[in-house]
């Protein structure tokens, strides 16, 4: 086992915790804070980041959209700019975070934003970033990773810089009241996937990773069937805490990782609009059926311990808790819920996932095209 961990974001966890913003922010740094359709102007949120910065000059730019865009978020590059920004405040979801990273790199590199997200430029400068998280789902708000649309082109990529990554974040689970049941499924799902992409591949030594990822996945496990319990604060406090901890590099380090139904679902929602959690939800069951050589033992290892499963087949019965689990808050599980049909696939998906994934997929790099189509029937059900 080998690795480098540095997890520089400052996490401010729990209620009154806005007044950090005016702190964390440098006095005379000019702030643009970014925002998506509008929730944080009817949920209050607006207005407790402009009472912590009413000490600064700052703007804003509001309208990031789900699956944030290019053609949206050039529009800030340009005011970012103009302007002469020196700080973005990101409030919202994975969406308006991911777009500020993209924003903070863009507005530093003189050629076309795209070349970021295609690895044509490598990020070598960025404005600071620091993020409000609205939504509890992605762990952007304390890694540096952002995933872009760009709608022309129907494409769906992403880039990693640590140069992006928040400087700081304000994890105030007070904001999740708001919340429609359907993102806190998905915010479930997310976290979910995530920790199943760093954990589903072959056993390792490492037990502190392994056993890490075992309690968040018990977590989630936990909030989903207590849902009836979702309004209630120490429920929303949990799911805030333990998405941010699904991914912020730790249950990762040193070990194979598998993001695969990441890479398939990205491609679903750039094609068919689908939620990206969504996605997962169609995509994590049909892939461990179709690679349960590579991933029984760990299969068996989380059924044992997260699901307390054990007798025949244990492998296969933790396919079926994980499906289960899924539909269990509300999510579909097969594309033609969707109404996707395997004639969709072979027409409009498996074409898209030829040009834009990063082939071949899989921890072992073992899925190729005719494999991903195999994943893909068995997901239309
Ligand atoms: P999102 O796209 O940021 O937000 C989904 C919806 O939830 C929006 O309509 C938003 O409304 C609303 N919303 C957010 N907070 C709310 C609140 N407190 N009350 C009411 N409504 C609220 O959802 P997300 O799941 O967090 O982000 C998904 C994106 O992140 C995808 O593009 C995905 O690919 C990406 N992603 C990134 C990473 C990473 O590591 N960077 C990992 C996984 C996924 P408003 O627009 O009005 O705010
Ligand atoms: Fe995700």
């Amino acid at each position: 086992m080998q690795f480098t961990y540095h997890n520089p974001t400052r996490l401010h966890f729990g209620r009154n915790q806005f007044g950090q913003i005016g702190r964390e922010i440098p006095k005379d740094a000019k702030v643009l804070v970014l925002f998506g359709g509008g929730s944080i102007q009817r949920n209050g949120v607006y207005d407790q980041v402009s009472q912590a910065l009413s000490a600064h000059q700052w703007l804003d730019f509001g309208g990031i959209e789900p699956n944030p865009s290019i053609e949206t978020l050039d529009g800030a590059v340009k005011k970012v700019q103009e302007e002469q920004i020196d700080y973005l405040l990101a409030v919202g979801g994975g969406s308006v975070i991911d777009g500020a990273k993209y924003i903070a790199a863009a507005a530093c590199y003189s050629g076309y934003g795209w070349d970021i997200l295609d690895g044509s430029h490598k990020v070598r400068k960025a404005l600071p970033v620091g993020a409000v998280l609205t939504l509890p789902a992605t762990g952007s708000e304390s890694n540096g990773a952002a995933v872009i649309t760009r709608t022309a082109t129907h494409e769906k990529r992403s880039f990693l810089s640590p140069l992006v990554q928040p400087a700081f974040a304000i994890l105030d689970p007070t904001v999740m009241r708001s919340l429609p049941d359907r993102q806190l499924s998905n915010g479930i799902i997310d976290a979910f996937v995530h920790i199943c992409e760093q954990y589903l591949t072959e056993p390792t030594e490492a037990v502190v990773q392994e056993g890490y990822a075992e309690v968040l996945l018990r977590n989630l496990v936990a909030l989903a069937r207590s849902y009836d319990h979702r309004a209630e604060d120490g429920w929303q406090e949990n799911l805030m805490w333990t998405a941010n901890q699904s991914l912020n590099g730790l249950i990762g380090a040193g070990v194979p990782q598998d993001w695969s139904t990441h890479a398939i679902g990205h491609e679903l929602t750039a094609v068919f609009g689908m939620d990206h959690a969504q996605t997962l939800a169609v995509v994590l069951p049909a892939l461990l059926e179709e690679m349960i050589i590579n991933k029984r033992a760990k299969l068996t290892q989380m059924g044992e311990r997260v699901f307390g499963l054990s007798g025949e087949a244990v492998a296969e019965q933790t396919i079926v808790a994980i499906e289960d689990l899924f539909r269990s808050i509300g999510a579909a599980t097969r594309l033609n819920q969707h109404h996707i049909s395997r004639n969709d696939v072979a027409t409009e998906l498996l074409p898209a996932l030829q040009a834009h994934a990063r082939w071949p997929l899989g921890e072992k790099r073992d899925i190729d095209l005719a494999r991903c189509e195999a994943i893909l029937m068995r997901a239309v059900g």
